[in-house]
């Protein structure tokens, strides 16, 4: 089977054509600057060919049909035909509470996702506007839709409800939905896979760690809390992102600054996390590299950002009864060997034995804990993209 993957922005629109069984990614891109331009990068992975076009993209429309010219061209194409593609995969942010599992797209999925962009008024609309162009350019595909929030529909209401009135629970669906959900799904299950043990037997934490940041904890294959909550604002200090804080701040500095909201939420959202603390980037590389020459903000930084997820793993221990497996994911998770050892030294009560040696690795699916650690951790890169196309697959060949 062959699986178009999708994930598209605003002004922007990923892709991959995938086999979900074998694994293999036949080609895979983004289009950049819809809207305004348009740029196609397409790359080949098999040859390590990249190839960079401008073409019109006035609307997703146009960058879609770019895409698939890119995939049938004679020159860097890799299928014959458009009906090799079996069917298309779409990331799509919110699912609210209507969708706790992924779905064949049809009129009423596409009315239900439409209700939820009140909830994610900057991603969903920029989902379902690739959903249409998909619908226009290659009409009669089978397409599923592939939430972010899903995975977290288990979550028990006490891990999910805010402690506000009930009436904005029930009437204006304000709690915790969680993202990240596809990652959190992916590496707890190759988690279970890597240790040959049942999903249902074991108790997983799984640190996605990136530009944006979550913890989840996956009880017996479940999502029962994550740190993520009505907005992807929630939870740990990330790039950019203050995480959680105290209400009362908001009142604080708006007054004192005479801030709007769009403009404190300006900061929240750009201007915060551990750029904020450490006034010299987002991005770990340029932090740890500033720490070692003794910028004291950027140590402080790493260390604010490392304590929130050693303050997660202990609480979502707590709340599972144990843990038996940490999962580390993403951009830092997956090559911070430092932040990997922080988090996870000084866990030895709770039976965690980090292997200094082990844990100097980046990339890789590997176990990075001492042999005898009675709780497992695990390094295993995430990928989307395949959870989305064995999703697509499964649904379609139902
Ligand atoms: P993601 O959002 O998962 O793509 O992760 C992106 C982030 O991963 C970047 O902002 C970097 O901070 C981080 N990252 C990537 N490579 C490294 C590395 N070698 N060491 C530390 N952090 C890294």
């Amino acid at each position: 089977m062959k699986i178009l993957v999708i994930n598209a922005g605003s002004s922007s629109l990923k892709y991959q054509l995938m086999d979900p069984d074998s694994r293999e990614v036949l080609a895979k891109g983004l289009c950049e600057r819809i809207g305004i331009d348009g740029r196609l990068t397409h790359k080949i992975p098999a040859k390590d060919a990249k190839y960079e076009f401008e073409i019109p993209m006035p609307t997703h429309a146009e960058a879609i049909q770019s895409v698939l010219d890119a995939l049938l061209s004679s020159e860097h194409g890799v299928i014959k035909s458009a009906s090799e593609i079996d069917a298309v995969g779409h990331r799509v942010v919110h699912g609210g509470e209507k969708f706790a599992s992924s779905v064949l797209i049809d009129a009423q999925v596409m009315a239900a996702i439409e209700e939820c962009i009140p909830l994610a008024p900057l991603h969903n609309p920029a989902n379902i506007t690739g959903i249409r162009a998909c619908e226009k350019v290659m009409p009669g595909v089978p397409m599923v839709a592939v939430f972010d929030t899903a995975f977290h529909q288990t979550m028990p209401p006490h891990s999910y409800i805010y402690a506000l009135p009930y009436e904005y629970y029930e009437n204006d669906k304000v709690r915790r939905y969680g993202f990240h959900g596809t990652s959190h799904r992916y590496v707890s299950a190759r988690a279970a896979a890597m240790l040959g043990r049942p999903i249902e037997e074991l108790k997983i934490i799984t640190c996605h760690l990136g530009n944006g940041s979550s913890v989840a904890a996956v009880d017996h294959g479940k999502s029962v809390d994550t740190s993520m909550g009505f907005t992807p604002l929630a939870g740990l200090p990330m790039g950019t992102r203050s995480g959680d804080l105290d209400a009362g701040i908001l009142e604080y500095l708006m007054g004192k600054h005479g801030y709007d909201m769009a403009a404190m939420m300006n900061i929240l959202n750009k201007k915060s996390g551990v750029l904020g603390i450490s006034g010299v980037s987002s991005d770990f590389r340029d932090l740890e590299n500033a720490a070692n020459d003794g910028n004291q903000r950027a140590k402080l930084a790493l260390e604010a950002f490392q304590y929130g997820v050693k303050k997660l793993v202990g609480a979502y221990a707590a709340a599972m009864g144990g843990v038996d497996v940490i999962v580390f994911t993403a951009g830092v998770g997956e090559n911070d060997a430092n932040t990997r050892m922080a988090v996870a030294s000084g866990l030895e009560f709770m039976g965690v034995k980090m292997d200094a040696q082990a844990n100097n690795v980046r990339g890789k699916e590997t176990v990075i804990s001492a042999p005898d650690s009675r709780v497992k951790v695990l390094l295993i890169p995430t990928d989307e993209e395949l959870m989305i196309a064995q999703d697509t697959a499964a649904i379609v060949k139902k």
